[in-house]
């Protein structure tokens, strides 16, 4: 079977192990049940962005044209550093969205998915977030009421925690061992300011998740579409937003937002 279309990140649903499903055009693909199966991914060399559809020669910032770029919301520099965001000042490149994307609950938490990290992300979406990270346990530290007050948190623990995962080290499965994230939330807790606290949970749910993979590979190489349009493998695993052939080479989904693939299974 053969599908075609330009496809988007995948979306996750946590479950004993999570479940993976790939947009492409107006269809999806389980990924779960193609575990064990020869793919092909081919590439012909359309881009389309992935905020308003246009043809794109390059893409920026995981799928958008120069101008969305420039422009988006999605793509401000607020989405990757949250301290730097100004909606909760009326500051905005569109109000209306950071009505819904940043003025709205954001969650602090603490993950593991090659070491310890600190992150921040909406309260609506954090399991999709921590999926997306490969992480395999997760912790909620703090709620706060809109993106930037979580930002500085964030930027407080960044002296004492990373806040960056070793995408190599996820995916070989080569994780720093015997964290333990209820001492390290009391920990970030000692750390903050008094200004802050008034934000940590009293929740100490912890979150573990699963991944679908059957085979980590141990020296990973890269499959880059722009270089090399073809790809043909085996499906051993899928897991934060990357797949993993049996061969030891991986795609980071993500980053081909609004590519046009043929997919033939
Ligand atoms: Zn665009």
């Amino acid at each position: 079977m053969k599908i075609s279309g330009n496809i988007l990140k995948m979306k996750s649903e946590l479950e004993d192990v999570v479940h993976y499903e790939l947009p492409i055009g107006d269809q999806s693909i389980n990924m779960n049940a193609l575990l064990g199966e020869h793919i092909t991914l081919q590439f012909e060399g359309q881009i389309n962005c992935i905020k308003c559809g246009r043809r794109t020669k390059t893409s920026f910032q995981q799928g958008f044209c120069f101008p969305c770029f420039q422009s988006a919301p999605e793509a401000d520099p607020a989405i990757i550093r949250p301290e730097l965001d100004q909606a909760h000042l009326g500051i905005s490149r569109d109000m209306e969205w950071a009505k819904k994307y940043s003025l709205t609950e954001h969650v602090v938490y603490l993950a593991v998915s090659s070491g310890l990290k600190v992150g921040v992300t909406r309260a609506s979406q954090y399991t999709t977030r921590w999926i997306d990270q490969g992480a395999i346990h997760a912790l909620i530290i703090a709620h706060t009421p809109y993106r930037q007050l979580a930002g500085l948190i964030e930027v407080e623990l960044k002296d004492h925690f990373a806040d960056k995962t070793n995408w190599r080290h996820m995916l070989s499965n080569q994780i720093v061992e015997g964290i333990d994230l209820l001492q390290e939330k009391s920990k970030a807790a000692n750390l903050l300011s008094n200004d802050l606290q008034q934000y940590l949970t009293e929740d100490n749910t912890l979150t573990r998740i699963s991944y679908p993979v059957s085979q980590y590979p141990q020296k990973i190489k890269s499959i880059n579409l722009d270089k090399n349009p073809a790809y043909k493998g085996k499906l051993c695993g899928i897991k934060g937003q990357y797949l993993l052939f049996e061969d030891q080479y991986v795609i980071n989904v993500r980053k081909y937002g609004g590519y046009f693939l043929n997919i033939e299974m």
